[in-house]
């Protein structure tokens, strides 16, 4: 820095050039380092639940920058000259990760999919433009674009949480606040009718007689292998309500049989017994229990992830492998899947 202090007006101009545009060429290469790291799931075998976590936690992005470089690399995927323009400064990580996050949008609020020639004018339509201008051009295109939800710690106490209610939310919002109103009290905030919905459902849910399976996500599907008398091992996605179902009434799915289990004439279920999944669940702190095999700094890592948790073989049922504790596991859903790859069971 102190050598900084000697150079003319023209020189500190054209070496702060040099030093942007190598930072261009840098991100760049992170984008594409980052979509090589996904696609080999690197992170989860390392033992992060997602990309984005790795980014955050292991390569020292804030939130923002690591949502900002992740969507800009999944815009690759599709327009792979966005690299190109990154490199070039046509193109900014803030408008690309815009640009990506509005394709979502439409995608699935819409349900408007966009072609890789209509992607591909988008991002030329978008270059040398601003955020603001580039939010103001899509919503010309979109005027319903919803912004990503965020959120933004204030203090070890508060986090800002900004969301988009569409109409019909709003409705049961203002409905809520009126019939919960002996609940909430004189404080008729959002963040007091929030804390009062969040208490009474997890009370609730408390009261459920499996606590397993009820602190998952139950309402988006899980990935579970079962087998098929008929036809070996398929792969069949059920939700979680299906799957604890499933688990609690003994279905025919589960009480069918590998082959192996048929030939040594013994009888079993894939299923793991109520008992069992308590004690993996005390067990695991309802935290997933996947452990990577390689160091890649601070020890072995251990998921974090309490998010859509499934109970596992450690040795695959279809395999011999029993339904007892020793043979448990609790495991995200990504790290789930991760294990069944490499069981080739996916
Ligand atoms: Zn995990």
């Amino acid at each position: 820095m102190h050598e900084l202090k000697h150079l003319s007006q023209s020189e500190l101009l054209s070496q702060t050039k040099v030093a942007i545009q190598n930072e261009r060429k840098a991100t760049a290469q992170i984008l594409l380092c980052f979509r090589e790291i996904e696609s080999r799931l690197l992170y989860a075998e390392v033992g992060f639940s997602s990309l984005h976590e790795m980014a955050v936690k292991y390569f020292g992005y804030s939130e923002g920058a690591a949502h900002r470089r992740i969507s800009t690399m999944r815009l690759i995927k599709d327009v792979p000259t966005v690299a190109v323009a990154i490199e070039a400064g046509d193109l900014s990580l803030s408008v690309a990760s815009t640009v990506q996050n509005f394709l979502r949008a439409e995608a699935r609020q819409n349900k408007k999919v966009y072609s890789l020639n209509e992607k591909n004018e988008l991002v030329n339509s978008m270059k040398h433009k601003s955020k603001a201008e580039c939010e103001r051009d899509l919503r010309k295109i979109s005027p319903l674009l919803i912004r990503p939800e965020k959120e933004r710690p204030i203090c070890d106490e508060f986090t800002q949480i900004t969301f988009q209610a569409n109409k019909k939310l709003l409705e049961n919002l203002h409905q809520l606040k009126g019939r919960l109103a002996h609940r909430t009290g004189s404080d008729s905030s959002y963040a007091k009718l929030f804390m009062v919905m969040s208490e009474m459902v997890l009370a609730q849910i408390d009261r459920t007689p499996n606590p397993g399976l009820h602190k998952n996500s139950v309402a988006r599907p899980a990935k579970e292998t079962v087998i098929s008398p008929s036809h070996g091992i398929v792969d069949k996605t059920i939700s979680q309500n299906e799957l604890k179902s499933s688990i609690l009434s003994q279905t025919s799915f589960a009480r069918q049989t590998s082959p192996e289990r048929l030939l040594s004439g013994a009888t079993a279920t894939r299923s793991f017994s109520r008992a069992v999944q308590r004690m993996v669940w005390k067990r695991s702190g309802g935290q997933c229990e996947f452990v990577a095999e390689g160091d890649v700094g601070a020890g072995r890592r251990r998921c974090a992830s309490k998010w859509q948790l499934e109970f596992d073989h450690l040795k695959p049922f279809a395999r011999g492998g029993e339904s007892i504790a020793e043979n448990a596991r609790l495991l995200c859903r990504v790290h789930n899947q991760f294990v069944a790859k490499d069981w080739s069971l996916l």
